[in-house]
């Protein structure tokens, strides 16, 4: 395979995180990663930027939106229009670059209400939504051509591709791409090594309606890049000199400091987010407030899922948080759960991020007191109620003369026929990693039924590819086992 060199084209933007960058890649079709602000001083520096490497706009064949933050994607429709460039971007991040959400009157009025609900003054409130109906002015609203999703390759020449993945948290949809040639990581504004990196405070889900935790999803994104062998990261802005793993740690290290501090305040007595944040960031809040409110609100959902605090509506209207009593603490649910068909959720949300899906899946295993499961990510444990079984085979494949079971969150084991087990309603029941059991579904259990026979003898029997036959065991299917 050959190198696709990438080059950086640095783009000015009138906001305090400085210019952009954006990257071009020389393969067998001109590709930029992000687009910078609409702007003048934007164009004329990527036309400069281009032409440092022979290249004109029109030479463009495709822009890679890593999310749909308008230092990023601001430009990419005048870009489209002069070049013809197609438009890649996640499928999440296609509503929102077609226009510019945040500047609709309805989410302005949400941000405003959502202030002033946790405790900023109302002129702050208000300032907050001018700020967000503000930046319509950098951004014109560009088509998504190539909507992708986790895991989708991004083909540079013939024999060498770049992985795309979702990493949510600084913003619904955004991506990053892996180079595995290389070691190399476009990564946008997920990993920054200035303090910028802030999960956004994000009201609406256009999906669901319902406000994402970002800084949980962002620290479970984390997860997922950790695991990559990664040689050098190529940020969205600034410089990135750490090793991503300890530039990981970092941030882990930089919110746990943060929530310890705000269970200290909170234990003095309940308090709205914005006195959290006054007591916390002082000066900083009123120049950044949009930033610290998502930084605060982000660690208390922390602290919340970890049942730490809770929020409730005061006699004022205000929503307070409060450190939980230790009753409550004992009788608290698992806020992570698994149903029978394998759909991961958390506090009722279903999760659906694929790379948060690989690492819950991964980490899943039996509680030390054997009650029960948890899943096991670094030094965090955390409880998971199980409705079924803990793993669900979605399906079924030969590999020369042994089955090969596909299970959801992307792992591969090899079936063991000994351990297959009939439970009620005809549910099929294997066990894999570590003795957990894996409950067929529908799909996988027509592919193995297909290899079952009825023997007079044993009763129902599967017949492997290398003709070995296995009696199916009954009963229950153990799966509290
Ligand atoms: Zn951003």
């Amino acid at each position: 395979m050959s190198r696709v060199p990438i080059h950086r084209i640095s783009l000015p933007t009138p906001f305090p995180v400085g210019a952009i960058h954006t990257y071009l890649i020389l393969g067998e079709r001109p590709t930029l990663v992000d687009a910078g602000v609409a702007s003048d001083a934007s164009w004329q520096a990527l036309l400069a930027g281009l032409a440092e490497h022979g290249l004109a706009i029109t030479d463009l064949e495709r822009v890679v939106l890593t999310h749909g933050h308008v230092d990023h994607y601001g430009q990419a429709a005048r870009i489209r229009g002069e070049s013809g460039a197609e438009v890649w971007a996640h499928a999440r991040t296609a509503p929102l670059v077609a226009s510019y959400p945040w500047s609709t009157p309805p989410v302005v009025a949400a941000n405003v209400d959502f202030f002033f609900q946790n405790g900023a003054p109302r002129d702050v409130a208000e300032r907050v939504g001018e700020f967000l109906a503000n930046a319509v002015d950098l951004q014109q609203g560009v088509t998504v051509d190539q909507a992708v999703e986790h895991g989708a390759e991004l083909p540079l020449t013939e024999d060498h591709a770049l992985t795309i993945f979702e990493v949510a948290g600084h913003y619904p949809g955004h991506i990053v791409l892996y180079d595995a040639e290389s070691r190399e990581l476009l990564g946008g504004d997920h990993l920054l090594d200035d303090g910028t990196t802030v999960p956004f405070l994000f009201l609406k889900d256009w999906d669901r309606g319902i406000r994402p935790r970002s800084l949980i999803l962002f620290l479970q994104s984390l997860e997922h890049v950790a695991r990559l062998d990664v040689e050098r990261v190529l940020p969205g802005h600034g410089s990135f000199e750490l090793s991503h793993r300890v530039w990981i740690e970092r941030i882990r290290k930089h919110h746990a400091r943060i929530q310890r501090r705000i269970r200290h305040h909170l234990e003095k007595g309940p308090a709205t987010v914005h006195e959290v944040a006054r007591r916390l960031y002082r000066g900083q809040l009123d120049v950044y407030t949009f930033l610290v409110f998502s930084e605060v609100v982000g660690n208390l959902d922390v602290l919340e899922r970890d049942g730490d605090v809770e929020s409730f509506l005061g006699d004022d209207g205000l929503t307070r948080y409060r450190v939980t009593s230790s009753e409550a603490r004992a009788t608290r649910v698992p806020m992570l759960r698994l149903d029978r068909d394998g759909r991961w959720s958390e506090g009722g949300e279903e999760i659906t991020h694929l790379g948060t899906i690989e690492v819950l899946t991964r980490g899943l295993t039996r509680a030390s007191d054997g009650e029960g499961y948890v899943v096991v990510s670094g030094a965090e444990q955390r409880a998971v109620e199980v409705e079924d079984a803990p793993h669900v085979v979605v399906r079924v494949e030969q590999v020369g003369d042994a089955l090969e079971l596909r299970l959801a969150g992307g792992l591969v084991e090899p079936l063991d026929p000994s351990t297959l087990r009939i439970g009620g309603e005809n549910v099929v029941y294997a066990r894999v990693r570590g003795g957990l059991m894996a409950r067929f579904a529908r799909a996988a259990y027509y592919q193995l039924v297909e290899r079952v026979v009825e023997d007079e003898a044993h009763g129902f029997v599967l017949v492997m590819p290398d003709g070995t036959r296995h009696p199916l065991g009954e009963g229950e299917a153990e799966t509290a086992t």
